[in-house]
């Protein structure tokens, strides 16, 4: 299923405004430099803004790329010190790779990201928890364009993004970890940009929704709290 869920549930958002005539590009598991550089490219030819989620260690091996992302409008969001699956660590642990990416960015960028997401979109209360106590929201998706695996294939991937409706946070990658394909995003890219121009939606920067009292949504409590 490629869609889901309500517009904000407790403290995640999914899904953007459907007034206003935007959508809210996301790009995951960057900076890489192979290919963040030429969706900074393509986004900047169509005067486009997206939101990059970055994976903490990466960014400390390419600062510059980072604050490249920053200085060309660009927002630029906590997805983690390693991409570490969030089921398969301890909580301690869990809470530490919210803390160290937040912290290498802020060292990077001069100040600490707004937004989280946890790598494989999996839910963990310990690490929403500690999103939320550094104040940041955490920011899931309401498209995917699966630009992964076997079914990442460009022609695919275009089709996916034509269902694209206004409001929707779309889930796209610059970074080349596991199964990712950002080749395959790259060459769709311009022609799906083109078509939001043409349908007259705009891909614009996320809002701070501000601080959240809400509960987590599809709440999973920490697996392994005992674990330290
Ligand atoms: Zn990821």
């Amino acid at each position: 299923m490629m869609r889901q869920g309500p517009v904000i549930d407790g403290d995640m958002v999914y899904h953007g405004p459907d007034d206003g005539g935007r959508v809210f590009l996301t790009f995951d598991d960057g900076p890489d430099p192979r290919f963040t550089p030429l969706i900074l490219e393509i986004l900047a030819q169509a005067s486009a803004y997206a939101t990059f989620f970055v994976v903490g260690e990466d960014a400390v091996r390419f600062p510059s790329l980072v604050r490249r992302i920053a200085d060309e409008g660009h927002e630029v969001g906590n997805h983690t010190w390693s991409h570490c699956h969030p089921w398969a660590i301890s909580s301690a642990v869990a809470r530490k790779e919210v803390c160290y990416a937040s912290a290498a960015l802020a060292d990077v960028l001069g100040r600490s990201p707004r937004y989280f997401r946890p790598p494989h979109g999996r839910l963990r209360r310990c690490m929403m928890d500690q999103a939320r106590e550094l104040e940041q929201t955490v920011v899931m998706w309401s498209l995917s364009a699966v630009d992964w695996g076997p079914w990442g294939r460009a022609t695919r991937i275009a089709r996916r993004l034509r269902a694209v409706q206004e409001g929707d946070i779309v889930l796209l990658h610059d970074g080349r970890r596991r199964y990712n394909r950002p080749w395959e995003t790259v060459r769709v890219l311009a022609g799906f940009l083109s078509d939001l121009d043409n349908r007259h939606l705009r891909p614009s920067l996320l809002e701070k929704t501000g601080r959240c009292k809400g509960r987590i949504a599809g709440d999973t409590a920490c697996a392994h709290n005992k674990s330290g």
